[in-house]
């Protein structure tokens, strides 16, 4: 690939720069250096900001325009990407729904939930993804949550959801739950969206130890979903959620930037406090920093290669896989070397005008491995795909095997 931009790209570029150069000031900027970001109690002015990014056409890139999207290329959103990494606009509030929830949509639902399509660009309406469980996170297909048809069509739902980021402000989550008990576990499970609202929906959010409270536990009591509202077929939810989760992998792996892991402001920081640190602490932060450089650039030419693919119109296999596990290193190595070179300061360094974000990225770190796929998910993945090794075992549940026991 070209790393280059033509001169179309360039001069989409440009127009990006000066929409961000001449609308700064209404802009939220955040840390935008690190995933997460910590003044997420600021909800309504981060929807103010994608509000505005998406009536500038940065919001959707390459989505249909009859669904508010823009028709754009590839190319197109990861410059957008790039540009908003650069000038370190805070990250779209609705992130799930436009990385994950939208794309299942468009690709299994009905019109009239794609007529929803446009709220969910501009954050009027925030929608998030209700499918891990206490007992079901990397093995998803192990979830509990039962959906019971009733004799007028509609689906009661019971169950339990955790995890579920964001869900405290949204309208609507897109929800797998299980239909049929007595099929295989990948098999008797439906795709739903639900009215965030009704009956029976209860969220209680998490604190966790950045600060925040991005993610939930949501209890489901008797919940009734029209049949309107499934998406997809009856026990097809698993074929639904491969498109979310694939749709996740790319979103949480970048689009060709260096995803949360900028460099620049890192060696900033270094530069300005290595000469406060001993000869041989400065040797040591100086190996470190050349460490996080090194990863950073695996992470952006990782994401160039996965835009490569999807520039062609494939879809990235191991490559986001890849991009996401450097990433995490890159981020991890970051916060650790940033909150080295302020010591002690770091634990009270919120009141330290500008420096406060290495502890909350520190902090940050250990989710960011696990969502999207943990490290050592991603690592099997890689070792299967790549480098060809022998597939982990795989316990498989009484019902599988009696498939198999009833073919052979
Ligand atoms: C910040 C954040 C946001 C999230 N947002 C959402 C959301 O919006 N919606 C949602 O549905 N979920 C969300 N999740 C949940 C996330 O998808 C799960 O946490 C993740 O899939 C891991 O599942 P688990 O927590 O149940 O851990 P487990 O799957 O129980 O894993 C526990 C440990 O065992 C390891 N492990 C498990 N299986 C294997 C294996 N086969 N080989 C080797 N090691 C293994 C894991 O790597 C991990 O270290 C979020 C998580 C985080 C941290």
């Amino acid at each position: 690939m070209d790393f280059e931009d033509a001169p179309a790209e360039a001069a989409y570029r440009q127009q990006v720069r000066d929409f961000l150069d001449t609308h700064s000031a209404e802009l939220e900027h955040g840390d935008g250096e690190y995933l997460a970001d910590p003044r997420l109690d600021d909800i309504e002015a981060l929807r103010r900001t994608q509000a505005l990014l998406h009536d500038h056409g940065y919001v959707g890139v390459t989505w249909p325009k009859e669904y508010g999207g823009q028709g754009g290329t590839p190319i197109q959103q990861a410059i957008v990407n790039q540009e908003l990494a650069r000038a370190s606009v805070s990250g779209l509030v609705n992130h799930v729904g436009v990385g994950m929830c939208g794309p299942t949509v468009l690709t299994h639902g009905s019109e009239e939930q794609k007529a929803r399509m446009p709220r969910l660009l501009r954050a009027d309406d925030i929608w998030c993804q209700l499918f891990s469980e206490p007992g079901a996170g990397s093995d998803l297909a192990a979830l509990r949550t039962t959906a019971v048809r009733q004799e007028d069509g509609a689906w009661r739902v019971n169950g339990q959801k955790v995890w579920t980021t964001f869900a405290q402000h949204a309208a609507y989550g897109i929800l797998l739950a299980r239909t049929d008990p007595a099929s295989a576990k990948h098999r008797g499970l439906t795709m739903f969206v639900v009215d965030m609202r009704a009956p029976g929906v209860t969220v209680v959010p998490l604190r966790q130890m950045n600060g925040a409270s991005e993610f939930n536990e949501v209890f489901l009591d008797d919940v009734v979903i029209p049949d309107s509202e499934r998406l997809g077929a009856v026990n097809d939810g698993w074929r639904v959620a491969l498109t979310t989760l694939m749709n996740e992998r790319l979103a949480v792996g970048g689009g060709g930037t260096e995803l949360g892991v900028r460099a620049e402001p890192l060696v900033r920081h270094a530069a300005a406090r290595l000469p406060n640190l001993s000869a041989a602490a400065q040797v040591l932060a100086r190996q470190a920093l050349g460490r996080v450089l090194v990863e950073s650039l695996a992470t952006r030419y990782t994401g160039y290669r996965r835009l490569t693919v999807i520039a062609r119109g494939d879809t990235p296999g191991p490559e986001a896989s890849a991009g996401k596990l450097s990433a995490v290193r890159a981020a991890r190595a970051g916060a650790d070397l940033g909150v080295r070179l302020l010591g002690e300061e770091a634990v009270y360094a919120r009141t330290l005008d500008g420096d406060w974000r290495w502890a909350v990225a520190q902090a940050s770190v250990p989710g960011i491995a696990i969502a999207g796929g943990t490290d050592e998910i991603l690592r099997n993945i890689l070792g299967e795909r790549i480098l060809g090794l022998p597939p982990e075992p795989r316990v498989e549940s009484k019902q599988v095997l009696a498939v198999k026991g009833e073919q052979s």
